[in-house]
């Protein structure tokens, strides 16, 4: 079958491959100058396929003062009079209950979980480089609420299928010795050995360029869709200013785009931007070898090759995508004040920013439309890197018709 995707971030790209290796004629469509290049830049490296816990809870009613506050250096709200934003809020509060938190931990977790398994294939097959480690992720607390409420939803993912261990500080030292110096402030850690890190950006080009040299796939850039054309309930083709692109079948996975043309075609996909940051700065002698989260600082902490990523913030800046310096200085704090010799901090930070695609309830939308010939492959908020590759699997089994690994139940459209 012939086959548009839209968008060359790390879910276009996963899902070109995904299709050009079942020997479907792929088109990727790209509106930058090169893959990656956008929310699938320089985010925090984590393969995090047991920490899929959202961000809507129950717990988070208790924080909302705080964060409204603007109290919490890791938030902030920039946009408060956007209607879209505020419809967006509605569904997120909708969400943050506890049955609501369990079911998508549920969700979230069996499509992490199958991602893993898709994740090695993929790298078996294709033997692509990107810094890739199996490096575990501790998440590391310092509050005794914040780690009593993760305790709970350890359970519940232990209950789903993931085997996360709890440990007290002195066990996080011995998975992390380079936080000895921390030690007496941890109150506890919750480590999973199966989560990995690895750098997208160099992901997403090494998988193009093998799409392209195996299999029937073309790679067109600076190509930003701008519309449809449309027959019925049917996408006969994608226009990009002049051109047109013809296909049996279309995916969406513009990233935050999505949002957009979605709107082109009537379709109201509830996705906000998520800002967030990231320094990259070259690793020394006392960089963790696990993958971080300070769950105090919210912030993460990856070794991808001889470079130190630290990631985090969430701001609902709306579509803006300049560079605050203040939050580039406020990452370098957080990782000079928790690993001071894990990386060069005098060097050039490399601050960079990303809109994560984020749905009310932290999980994507994948699947049907209500066009007969498109999908969706969007909305993969904190975790589109970790969850790339399950996603395009998926994505593909639904393009051929067949009933994927795992149920869809809460990782559709149809939710909304
Ligand atoms: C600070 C930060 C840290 C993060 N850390 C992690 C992490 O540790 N682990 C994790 O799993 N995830 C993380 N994420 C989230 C992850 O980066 C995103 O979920 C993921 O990159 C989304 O991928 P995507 O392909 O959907 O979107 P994008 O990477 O944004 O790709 C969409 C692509 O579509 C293209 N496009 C847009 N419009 C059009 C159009 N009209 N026509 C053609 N092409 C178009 C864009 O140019 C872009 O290349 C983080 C994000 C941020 C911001």
């Amino acid at each position: 079958m012939k086959i548009v995707i839209i968008g060359g971030g790390v879910v276009g790209v996963s899902s070109a491959y995904a299709l050009a290796r079942r020997g479907h004629d792929i088109t990727l469509l790209e509106s930058s100058s090169r893959v990656g290049e956008q929310t699938s830049y320089a985010n925090g490296g984590q393969l995090s396929y047991t920490q899929v816990e959202p961000i809507a809870n129950a717990y988070l009613w208790r924080q909302l003062p705080r964060l409204l506050l603007g109290r919490d250096p890791a938030f902030r709200i920039t946009h408060l009079f956007d209607s879209t934003l505020l419809r967006w809020a509605v569904q997120f509060l909708r969400a943050c209950h506890s049955q609501q938190e369990r079911t998508t931990i549920a969700n979230m977790l069996r499509l992490g979980l199958y991602t893993q398994t898709v994740t090695a294939q993929y790298m078996a097959q294709t033997e692509i480089q990107f810094h890739h480690r199996h490096s575990g992720k501790l998440c590391i607390f310092q509050c005794p609420k914040a780690w009593q409420e993760s305790i709970k939803r350890k359970t519940i993912k232990n209950q789903n299928g993931a085997s996360v261990q709890s440990l007290n500080a002195e066990e996080c030292v011995a998975i992390e010795p380079q936080l000895a110096h921390k030690q007496s402030q941890l109150v506890g850690g919750l480590y999973a050995k199966i989560d990995e890190c690895g750098d997208s950006h160099l992901f997403c080009q090494a998988l193009a360029h093998y799409c392209q040299k195996k299999y029937t796939m073309q790679l067109i850039y600076d190509c930003p869709v701008t519309g449809w054309q449309l027959h019925n309930n049917r996408i006969q083709a994608v226009t990009s200013h002049s051109d047109h692109f013809a296909a049996d079948y279309f995916i969406l996975c513009a990233g935050i785009d999505s949002v957009s043309l979605a709107r082109l075609l009537g379709i109201r996909l509830p996705i906000y931007p998520l800002k967030g940051y990231s320094i990259t700065l070259p690793a020394q002698s006392g960089a963790p070898q696990t993958s971080i989260t300070d769950m105090q600082a919210k912030v993460v902490f990856s070794l991808l090759g001889n470079h130190l990523r630290i990631a985090g913030i969430a701001e609902l800046a709306g579509y803006n995508k300049i560079i605050d310096k203040h939050r580039v200085e406020q990452l370098r704090q957080a990782g000079e004040k928790l690993f001071p010799q894990a990386a060069d901090y005098t060097a050039d930070p490399h601050g960079w920013c990303g809109l994560r695609p984020y749905t009310p309830d932290s999980a994507p939308i994948i699947g049907e439309s209500p066009y007969t010939n498109l999908f969706f492959n969007t909305g993969h908020g904190m975790l589109g890197w970790t969850l790339a590759c399950g996603c395009a699997e998926i994505t593909a089994d639904l393009v051929e018709h067949r009933t994927p690994a795992i149920g869809l139940d809460g990782l559709t459209l149809a939710r909304f």
